[in-house]
């Protein structure tokens, strides 16, 4: 499978899209799902094109890690969370839907449950959401 460039991630990191920025670097960028799943999901993508962690290179799989526990540790901080989820899906049949390398961080509470996939947010709260996570990233 080859990678298309027309696929949602790719628009956000053109800017064709708004994203609720929460995070970025040289090689990766990370912002907020608006489908969320948790409070506080947040996605982290590289910047350069890759369908999954199947064709990703070393070097990608290496920043989004990075870029990944970086977002882990400050949404559980930003949150009070005491746990985080990491998933990362590769092809269709695994429940990937968008096809730009992209890792989910989830934080989680005791007895409390993801939600579902697929069901839009409220915009107002996940962008104040993303205001916290990205003060707490930026070292607040
Ligand atoms: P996947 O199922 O491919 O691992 O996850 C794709 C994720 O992208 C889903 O959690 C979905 O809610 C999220 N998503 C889809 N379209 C958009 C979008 O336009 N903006 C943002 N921020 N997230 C999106």
């Amino acid at each position: 499978m080859s990678y298309d460039p027309s696929n949602v991630f790719a628009k956000i990191l053109r800017g064709e899209i708004p994203a609720f920025k929460i995070y970025e670097d040289a090689e990766t960028f990370a912002f907020l799902d608006i489908m969320p799943r948790t409070t506080g999901h947040a996605l982290v993508i590289p910047k350069s094109p890759c369908r999954n962690a199947l064709d990703a290179s070393p070097a990608q799989l290496t920043a989004c890690l990075l870029t990944v526990q970086k977002v882990a540790r400050a949404a559980m901080a930003a949150f009070g969370a005491p746990g985080v989820k990491i998933e990362q899906y590769n092809e269709p049949a695994s429940g990937q839907t968008v096809f730009h390398l992209h890792y989910h961080v989830l934080p989680c509470w005791d007895g409390v449950p993801l939600g579902p996939p697929g069901q839009m947010g409220d915009m107002e709260k996940i962008k104040a959401h993303a205001g916290v996570l990205a003060g707490k990233l930026a070292g607040g």
